[in-house]
């Protein structure tokens, strides 16, 4: 095992690490990366969306030669219920060009080469090496200790980049077990389907993409969301909801992702696709109020081990290249100065709060709050969405104005005119 000593650890080959990493040898520092997978990826779970300006801020025109899977020129958005969907979106060519929007991406392919510019930039990547605890002198953190011989590693900063449920948050008292309320588990299929009859189920030029969030009837109730991404010769389908929820309901997520694939109207886009790849994992969701501290003397801790996941808009892989980013250009400074203590590393939090990261965090940090309390936003708002919309769209003879009463009476009788005026205003309130 390495015995030296380096200027920085970083914990965990994600976007956050790995960004970290970039930024960190790129500006000339020694920069160790460990990485309990066979190689970085190797146990990385996403939708997949990457979003192109936050990645360019680490490599400028990375689309050039990453490997990603199709440029997003269409967004949708499909509300669920038992045997309908209404549905919105936006398509637009703009989306189609240099310098595009955002990519699909599969993360063994993406993290594996996104290490690789680290390693070229100078970062050392040690793989199939698990972090089991800080090593902490005088209260301030001098390295980490890993599971193997001699395995004790020394440095002037360690950045936990390590994930949700971030065990060296944890061992340092940072967050104690996530609750199951602030915290959802997601599964993933990625379904092999030729690049043509992908393009033509989805109406897409050839090299194009889309990508559809299932909410509503998805996740049965539960607080969570869904979603079917086009890859270049396969889709990604996924869907997650709260730990808690799963518990309250007695659901499996195996159970939950079977029953979304055969909703009516998911079923004909995956017919005939072969599922090649069957993946789980955490993510934290507890928002704003949640966030742990993000540094200490010699420490700091960036992307999903901060809890760092905007789960409104469906990001994190963005968080967390740009809180990397941010760690590693706070660690450059303080370098700069001779100076690593919390005192110092707490401009990482003013870099944050300054960015879109913490404020964006910010504005949704009730929305956690109303989706527990409002669950009937996952149930009974989208049947009468869908409900009112056949009403409107069946044409049989009745006058249009009836046809308003009718939909009228049917939501006032689920729902009174009282609390769907709280319903709007505290929904208001959580997102404004
Ligand atoms: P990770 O990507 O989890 O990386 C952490 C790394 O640390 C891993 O490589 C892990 O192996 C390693 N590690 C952990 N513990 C140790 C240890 N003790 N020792 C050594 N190594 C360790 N975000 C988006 O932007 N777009 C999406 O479409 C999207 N969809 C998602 C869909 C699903 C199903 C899930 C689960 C998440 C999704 N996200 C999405 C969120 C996104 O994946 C995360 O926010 C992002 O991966 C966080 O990056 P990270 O580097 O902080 O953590």
């Amino acid at each position: 095992m390495v015995e030296e000593r380096f200027d920085v650890i970083v914990v965990g080959a994600g976007p956050a690490g790995i960004s970290a990493a970039y930024t960190l040898a790129r500006a000339g520092l020694k920069v160790i990366v460990l990485e309990r997978g066979e190689y970085p990826g190797s146990k990385n779970v996403m939708g997949g969306v990457l979003y192109r300006e936050p990645t360019e801020r680490v490599i400028p025109q990375f689309w050039k030669e990453a490997p990603l899977e199709r440029p997003i020129v269409e967004q949708r958005l499909w509300i669920l219920s038992r045997d309908s969907v209404f549905s919105v979106g936006v398509k637009s060519e703009r989306f189609a060009q240099e310098p595009y929007n955002n990519f699909t991406v599969l993360r063994a392919r993406f993290d594996r080469w996104f290490a690789k510019k680290a390693q070229e930039e100078g970062a050392l990547f040690i793989t199939e090496t698990v972090v089991e605890e800080p090593l902490v002198h005088n209260g301030r953190v001098v390295g980490v200790c890993t599971g193997r011989d001699q395995g004790e590693i020394y440095a002037d900063v360690v950045i936990a980049a390590d994930g949700a449920n971030s065990l060296l948050s944890k061992k340092l008292g940072f967050h104690p077990e996530i609750p199951p309320d602030q915290i959802s588990v997601a599964v993933k299929e990625i379904i092999s389907l030729p690049a043509d009859r992908i393009e033509s189920r989805f109406n897409l030029e050839a090299g194009q993409g889309t990508t559809i969030e299932l909410v509503g009837e998805a996740t049965k109730g539960m607080v969570g969301i869904g979603f079917l991404y086009t890859n270049k010769d396969s889709l990604s389908i996924g869907v997650g909801a709260m730990v808690s929820d799963f518990a309250r309901t007695g659901i499996t997520p195996h159970d939950l992702i079977e029953e979304l694939k055969s909703h009516s109207a998911i079923r004909p886009l995956l017919e005939g696709g072969e599922t090649r790849e069957y993946l789980a994992h955490l993510i934290p969701e507890g928002g704003y109020r949640t966030i742990p501290p993000l540094y200490a003397d010699g420490f700091l801790v960036a992307g999903d081990a901060a809890m760092l996941v905007n789960t409104v808009h469906r990001e994190g892989s963005n968080l967390a290249m740009t809180s990397g980013r941010l760690a590693a250009e706070t660690v450059i400074r303080a370098r700069e100065k001779g100076d690593f203590s919390a005192r110092s590393l707490s401009l990482y939090r003013k870099l944050l709060e300054e960015s879109f990261v913490l404020k964006d965090l910010k504005k949704y940090q009730n929305l956690p709050r109303y989706l527990k309390s409002h669950r009937e936003l996952f149930t009974l708002y989208p049947e009468l969405l869908s409900g009112a919309a056949i009403e409107m769209m069946t044409v049989d003879s009745t006058p249009k104005r009836d046809k308003q009463r009718k939909i009228w009476r049917e939501v006032i009788s689920k729902r009174s005119l009282w609390r769907l005026a709280r319903d709007l205003y505290h929904g208001w309130r959580a997102v404004r």
